[in-house]
């Protein structure tokens, strides 16, 4: 596989771009430790398009491509995660593993037990969120980015979640594995699933019922408690392996 990069500048603006350049940390990299040298080829995502690229010039500081033909993207997982605040460093870690496992979109909930500090801090951190998402993106050669929606309160992500199948991850839950819960689906399905997390105080009895309301499956992912991010990253190996890609 040629080495895969996400742009950080491109041109045209509007419509196909036609040549792309890395900056900043990609090109040094590139130019010191790669030695990237005019007339190789990379593959390049710029605007969210793949294609083959090949280097016209370079410098420690821009590498520039011209780019040929598109490539076909491989596909986000169909996995929207609804993660409720908790810590800031260990949801940021959460968001940065999350990305590499490839999910598609990640919206952050405040849920009645995300600490008070964190939901009045949380709309300043979405921007932040974003950054880390697309540098985890570019570290795992992803050829697209995950959407982190604005945080959002959890009646109005219920509302909205669109997801066919919606899967509650739920420390109370005794029975219902999450493999078995998706073992129930055709094996075919590629469905979009909606996956949601608890803070680290847990869901409040009226959210679990929220969610029941909502038609969400409840289930467990085995005895011990798990921390949050744990959770999610457990979570998303596992319904990963339900996709065909
Ligand atoms: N405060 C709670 C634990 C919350 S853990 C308590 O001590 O009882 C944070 C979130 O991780 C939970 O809301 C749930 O979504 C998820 N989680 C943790 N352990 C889990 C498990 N064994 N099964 C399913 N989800 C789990």
């Amino acid at each position: 596989m040629r080495r895969r990069f996400i742009a950080d500048t491109w041109s045209p603006q509007t419509g196909r771009p036609t040549h792309a350049a890395l900056t900043g940390g990609q090109a040094a990299h590139l130019a010191r430790v790669l030695r990237a040298q005019p007339g190789q080829d990379f593959d390049v995502v710029a605007k969210g398009f793949l294609h083959r690229a090949e280097i016209t010039a370079v410098s420690d500081t821009e590498v520039k491509f011209v780019l040929h033909e598109e490539l076909e993207a491989d596909a986000a997982l169909p996995i929207h995660l609804l993660l409720a605040i908790f810590k800031f460093d260990h949801f940021e870690w959460a968001i940065e593993k999350a990305t590499e496992l490839g999910v598609a979109r990640i919206t952050p909930i405040l849920a009645r037990r995300t600490e008070k500090h964190l939901t009045l801090a949380a709309p300043k951190r979405a921007e932040r969120w974003r950054r880390i998402a697309l540098e985890s993106s570019k570290q795992s050669r992803r050829t697209d980015i995950p959407e982190i929606a604005d945080p959002t309160p959890l009646p109005a992500a219920l509302t909205h979640e669109s997801a066919p199948l919606r899967i509650l991850l739920s420390e109370a839950e005794q029975s219902l594995t999450l493999t078995a819960a998706l073992n129930q689906q055709p094996a075919t399905s590629n469905q979009q699933l909606a996956l949601a997390i608890g803070p680290e105080g847990g869901w409040t009895p009226e959210e679990m019922a929220a969610f029941t309301t909502h038609a969400w499956t409840h289930v467990t992912l085995g005895p011990r408690i798990l921390r949050a991010e744990t959770a999610a990253i457990a979570a998303i190996a596992i319904a990963s392996t339900y996709f065909t890609s």
